[in-house]
């Protein structure tokens, strides 16, 4: 789901943060990740692209992820009980979630209730974190990015350099009763 960022700002006692992610001048790993979140044919693909078969587990994963689009081990596992596509545990659910992120094919934050939660859409993009809940929403600024980006480039960090910008907006529902 797509929020407008005009819509974002209205939410009360709403504050953002930037983190800057850092890198040492020697780290030379860093992989871009650029892509939305691929459908059932697009993940098959990237699975053969890795050598990984297609099997029910991975592909139970993904269509929950697909569904969620930020979810940590326990919400794929449970909707995937609930839809009754595979048998597969927890840890078997957070070892393919842990294995696509490692491939770039999803992305992973912490939340702050301390849950790696991973994300269908690696492309560059903005965070709204309602920490009630404990829900990730996209939020798609393009312009924001490229302030905050344009500012940074100005900027000199002695004995690193800036590797991205990660923003996550907080917020609380101003409806009491959350729905997804
Ligand atoms: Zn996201």
């Amino acid at each position: 789901m797509e929020i407008q960022v005009d819509a974002i700002w209205k939410i009360s006692k709403l504050i953002w943060i930037s983190r800057l992610k850092w890198i040492s001048l020697h780290e030379t790993d860093y992989k871009m990740n650029t892509h939305r979140c691929p459908n059932i044919e697009e993940f098959k693909h990237l699975l053969k692209k890795h050598s990984l078969k297609a099997t029910p587990q991975r592909l139970a994963v993904h269509e929950a992820m697909m569904i969620l689009g930020h979810a940590c081990a326990d919400m794929v596992t449970e909707e995937i009980s609930k839809k009754g596509t595979a048998k597969i545990t927890v840890a078997s659910v957070y070892n393919v979630l842990t294995q696509m992120a490692m491939l770039g094919i999803y992305d992973y934050r912490l939340s702050a209730n301390n849950k790696m939660y991973f994300d269908v859409n690696t492309f560059k993009h903005i965070h709204l974190y309602d920490h009630e809940n404990h829900v990730f929403k996209d939020v798609i600024d393009d312009e924001l990015i490229s302030l905050i980006e344009s500012h940074l480039n100005r900027k000199r960090f002695k004995g690193y350099k800036v590797e991205g910008v990660d923003i996550q907006l907080i917020g609380k529902p101003t409806r009491k009763k959350y729905t997804i």
